[in-house]
């Protein structure tokens, strides 16, 4: 009887005794193919000899100091390698050790620019519903998840209020084009200032496109550049939360390059480290670093593990090997194969509903009815089923479920490593179809 609090504390989940490359290992030898890297963390797949000899050497030479007195050459070179020269003006870096840490200090240096700089009415933040942005307090007041929030609901601060997701599949009216449907999303936030006074808003937080709550939901054409005019006209940043999405998973280094606009906050942790080490990361524009500089000085924030040099030096080694070896080119590649293969053996099937993502960051939704694209009931668990399905036939997979009304549903997040071979994302494919059609034979 294991003595740890597993999320589930009805079941106890299999013992990984190895993992390599796309591949884990069970104990009594079954073999998985890591599909999804966990919550799309495993970037370059596992144990890659390069981050492993990187973490190696930074533990033997500095393996910890404290950010608020020294420094360390990982983190500079890290800091270095990812603002400063980047399109978009980000021009400084926070290193953090998780994606919900990253949110809670984007929220907080939001704040507190704008007390650097003389606006101390604004404390609202608005995002949108069945978003995701981490899993404490302040994350979890700011997503718009409504069965994630529902047991801390008391807990949950009221400086934030939500919008609609921007969700084709669920929220694009029959005739509507994706412009015209970006420019209704744009309106309502707009609508949303306006009820709340419009500098009172801070900031207006997103993800480029929504991972775990939706489903690899990339938002319409145009809609970004809507909501970023939003925020300009009213003087509020806009936060994007990529710890999901960025750092090469949709085949450009941010997602927010295929938008044509640039955050003013970037939130980003999973692919910064690829899991070989925790780590977030806050990139930051230069009139947020100029105002605490010019002002009080300091950011008001901090946590033991800030910048922690291991950290720092793992994530370095992933985005070189990133860089070095044209990874981005290759998610590209890769990302359309899975798109084809997906298309090709679940496409018409009926009660798969959309087929969706960017790069190597896609999902299938589950409907009960592919017409009234009627969710399955809740009660049959569809997304876990599949998940199981997959893991007894060798591939792990990452179930998630929410509506952009609110409504349970059922997906399937898929995010292999940008190391993926050919054969392994086919395989992905072939064992995902499979899992679908004997988790539905159950239910169906
Ligand atoms: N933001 C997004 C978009 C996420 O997907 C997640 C985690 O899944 C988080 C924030 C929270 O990150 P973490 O679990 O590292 O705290």
């Amino acid at each position: 009887m294991t003595r740890i609090l597993h999320r589930s504390s009805r079941t106890e989940p299999p013992l990984a005794v190895r993992a390599e490359g796309s591949w884990i290992t069970q104990t009594g030898g079954h073999r998985v193919l890591d599909a999804s890297g966990g919550a799309a963390v495993s970037c370059l797949g596992h144990g890659h000899p390069r981050v492993v000899e990187a973490i190696r050497r930074q533990v033997g030479q500095v393996d910890y100091v404290h950010s608020g007195f020294f420094s360390s050459e990982p983190a500079e070179a890290l800091a270095e390698m990812l603002v400063g020269h980047e399109p978009g003006g980000l021009a400084g870096a926070y290193f953090v050790s998780s994606g919900s840490e990253a949110i809670e200090a984007a929220l907080k240096l939001a704040r507190q620019y704008f007390l650097e700089v003389g606006q101390e009415r604004r404390q609202r933040f608005i995002a949108r519903r069945q978003s995701y942005h981490g899993n404490t307090l302040g994350a979890l007041a700011a997503g718009g998840n409504a069965l994630r929030r529902a047991p801390y609901a008391p807990l949950l601060a009221a400086a934030f209020s939500h919008v609609s997701p921007a969700h084709a599949y669920r929220g694009q009216q029959e005739g509507e084009s994706e412009e015209a449907f970006a420019r209704r999303l744009a309106a309502e936030l707009e609508a949303e200032f306006q009820r709340l006074g419009p500098d009172t808003v801070a900031a207006f937080v997103a993800e480029p496109v929504v991972g775990a709550t939706l489903g690899c939901v990339p938002a319409p054409a145009g809609y970004f550049r809507a909501v970023r005019e939003v925020c300009d006209r009213h003087g509020a940043l806009l936060i994007l939360d990529e710890v999901m999405c960025g750092m090469g998973r949709t085949g450009t280094l941010h997602a927010w390059e295929q938008e044509g606009i640039a955050p003013d906050i970037q939130v980003v942790a999973k692919g910064l480290g690829g899991g070989f080490q925790p780590i977030g990361a806050l990139l930051i524009q230069g009139k947020i670093l100029v105002a605490i500089r010019d002002g009080s000085g300091s950011f008001k924030h901090g946590h033991t593990y800030v910048a922690h040099p291991v950290a720092c030096a793992a994530a370095l080694e992933v985005q070189r090997v990133i860089r070095e070896e044209g990874l981005l080119g290759q998610v590209q590649a890769l990302g359309q194969r899975l798109r084809q293969g997906l298309e090709a053996r679940l496409g018409q099937h009926p009660h798969v509903g959309d087929i969706r993502g960017r790069g190597l960051f896609h999902a299938i939704e589950l409907v009960s009815d592919r017409e009234s694209k009627a969710p399955f009931d809740p009660a049959l668990q569809l997304n876990l089923r599949i998940r199981e399905a997959a893991l007894a036939a060798g591939l792990a997979c990452y179930p998630g479920g929410g509506t952009a009304d609110g409504r349970a549903g059922d997906h399937i997040l898929l995010a292999p490593p940008y190391t993926a071979t050919d054969e392994e994302i086919d395989l992905i494919v072939e064992r995902l179809g499979a899992a679908v059609e004997l988790a539905l034979a159950g239910v169906a």
